[in-house]
């Protein structure tokens, strides 16, 4: 369960209690699909809250909602102080929170006049850890670029993760790695994804993918750590011959990949590049150190 009789949420500029939130059922985002998201983590620093990133994750909302026509008036600054009171307010400190803008009731195709926006957020401490994911390359590809906003985290995109990941758990597999329009190997249904081979990481550009943040936290762990990488597109049997892999996001962290299709990686995990960055990543996201006095800007290119 994700509340209680006593959470908190916060919804547009007031405080309710969870399950007095309400939203109407002629809002366009029930019908269509209007709404983006995201997804944040805090993590306990002393005992207090820290949202990792979470500047980079309120500038995506704000993209999102641009790219679908949903404009809401918060700077990243205020999103940032209503999460710290919504974790307050709550007694939360390690957590995932969601923050999510919607449309108003409207029936027609065309964009709401005004948007919605709510956070609400739930405990969660998971750490992927030693466990690692048996993939499925999934029949479903990712939303054609040319079809829709592809690097705006918008709710109506995740029907194809959902379709990905429930077939490929039907199937007896963890996840889904999806491929884009064109067979290549883009990502899985709610994380990016990295192949290592011959001492080099690989992942998709940004073009078919949602280029995530945590993506781009390994990217720059990466260069700090003299990790090679290239950005690049890849096909399955190119995967296949690959010495390991590993999915990134801000709920899977850096999770390991055991098999694709039920072929395992030449490498043990613990060998890969992938096992040390999960330990640095573990590292920047949980002890007392500013993720900007450590690296740099947004690497999506
Ligand atoms: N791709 C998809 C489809 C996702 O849903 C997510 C999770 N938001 C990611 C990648 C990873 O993004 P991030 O690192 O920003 O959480």
């Amino acid at each position: 369960m994700y509340f209680d009789d006593h959470t908190i949420i916060y919804q547009d500029g007031k405080w309710v209690k969870a399950s007095d939130g309400h939203i109407s059922v002629y809002s366009q985002v029930l019908h269509y699909g209007t709404g983006v998201f995201e997804g944040i983590r805090s993590y306990a620093i002393d005992g207090q809250p820290r949202m990792f990133r979470s500047e980079e994750h309120f500038k995506r909302l704000i993209y999102s909602s641009n790219a679908i026509g949903l404009s809401f008036h918060k700077t990243v600054l205020e999103l940032k102080q209503i999460t710290y009171d919504l974790m307050r307010r709550n007694n939360m400190v390690e957590a995932y929170i969601r923050p999510f803008v919607y449309s108003d009731p409207m029936m027609s195709l065309s964009y709401s006049e005004a948007a919605h926006i709510g956070i609400c957020a739930w405990p969660w401490r998971k750490l992927h850890g030693e466990k690692l994911t048996r993939l499925y390359i999934s029949s479903y590809c990712r939303p054609h670029p040319r079809s829709c906003k592809i690097e705006a985290k918008v709710s109506g995109h995740y029907v194809n993760s959902i379709l990905a990941a429930t077939d490929a758990r039907a199937k007896g597999y963890d996840d889904a790695l999806q491929l884009d329009v064109d067979g290549y190997v883009a990502e899985c249904s709610g994380a990016n994804f990295f192949m290592e081979k011959d001492g080099v990481l690989y992942t998709s550009p940004p073009g078919h993918i949602l280029p995530g943040i945590t993506r781009d936290s390994i990217l720059q762990i990466c260069r700090r750590l003299g990790i090679p990488v290239k950005q690049k597109r890849f096909l399955p049997k190119e995967l296949f011959e690959a010495d390991g892999a590993f999915m990134v996001g801000t709920a899977a962290e850096v999770s390991g990949v055991q098999s694709i299709d039920d072929k395992p990686f030449a490498k043990k995990w613990t060998s890969t590049f992938g096992y040390t960055l999960q330990k640095e990543y573990e590292k920047a996201t949980r002890q007392d150190i500013k993720w900007e006095e450590m690296n740099q800007e947004m690497d999506t290119g």
